[in-house]
């Protein structure tokens, strides 16, 4: 195995991927904002099991965060990430400066309607259209021909997928599993921003959200559940509520019932003092 390189510009991530696709590679990417955790690393490893060349991204992202505050404390660790990048068999780790990212003059952004719109969409004004130019971005420097990203940010998946479509771009979408800590806490680079009670709580959004999918696949109506669940947040020690809501998960339009050959997930963001934290499950089908 060849030791992993880092790279930081378009001109030399460029040059690396036109040798492996002279030499016939498949070529993956993995994009991450870092602080890595096993939930990333799941996507390298999907990635090395499918493709001949993996890289990872690490780059956080400035025009997704619409809180300076939250950008300002996002965990920024990438001497570790390379480290644990290094061990996982990435080939490359493309880590650019904003500069890179956004020279000066950078005017472009990419909207996707419909499913940009509501849930993280309506919490977070220009999240998505951050989200959709800095991937189409990566798409296009890195020349990748599959993707990774993970179903914990399940909105994020289907607004790259329709991206992806809309714009013809030629790459494949996979995502993966939301990998989760033995209680049950999805993974995420914001939880080692909670206190030690904080983290407590925040096992009542998976718990929570468990409780809610089970509910409704036995029958409580949708508008009660999902209010239930609100509440029970609430009193579970959570600041606020974003949402908890149902949603189609193939277009995420809301579903006020559960629909005979339409796969439903619940989908949640909640609070816990100045971390924000998501989470989502598959609903089963009733009966
Ligand atoms: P982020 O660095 O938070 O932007 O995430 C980068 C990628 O990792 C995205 O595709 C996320 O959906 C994915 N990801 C984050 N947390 C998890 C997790 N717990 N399980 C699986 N994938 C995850």
């Amino acid at each position: 195995m060849q030791p992993m390189e880092t790279i930081s510009t378009v001109a030399g991530l460029r040059a690396r991927v036109r040798e492996w696709k002279q030499a016939g590679a498949r070529v993956g990417v993995v994009p991450t904002m870092g602080a890595l955790h096993a939930g990333h690393l799941s996507l390298v490893q999907a990635a090395r099991a499918r493709m001949d060349r993996g890289i990872t991204t690490v780059f956080v992202n400035p025009i997704q965060f619409d809180n300076a505050d939250d950008l300002a404390t996002y965990p920024r660790t990438l001497a570790e990430d390379g480290r644990m990048l290094a061990r996982s068999g990435v080939d490359v780790l493309y880590a650019p400066t904003a500069a890179e990212m956004y020279p000066p003059g950078f005017a472009t952004r990419i909207t996707v309607a419909g499913v940009s719109t509501g849930l993280c969409g309506g919490s977070r004004p220009g999240h998505f259209d951050g989200v959709a130019t800095v991937v189409c971005k990566l798409f296009m420097q890195t020349l990748a021909d599959c993707a990774f990203f993970g179903e914990k940010d399940f909105q994020q998946v289907q607004v790259i997928r329709r991206m992806v479509a809309d714009l013809n771009l030629p790459i494949e979408i996979v995502s993966c599993p939301t990998m989760r800590e033995a209680d049950g806490l999805a993974l995420s680079s914001r939880n080692r921003r909670l206190t030690a009670a904080q983290r407590q709580t925040a096992v009542a959004l998976p718990r929570v959200l468990a409780a809610c999918a089970q509910d409704i696949a036995a029958g409580t109506g949708v508008a009660a559940a999902l209010s239930g669940a609100a509440d029970h947040l609430a009193a579970a020690g959570f600041d606020s509520v974003d949402y908890v809501e149902l949603r189609a998960e193939t277009d995420l339009r809301p579903l006020a019932t559960l629909l005979p050959g339409t796969p439903a997930r619940l989908l949640a963001a909640a609070w816990l003092g100045d971390v924000r934290l998501i989470d989502g499950m598959p609903v089963p089908p009733r009966g």
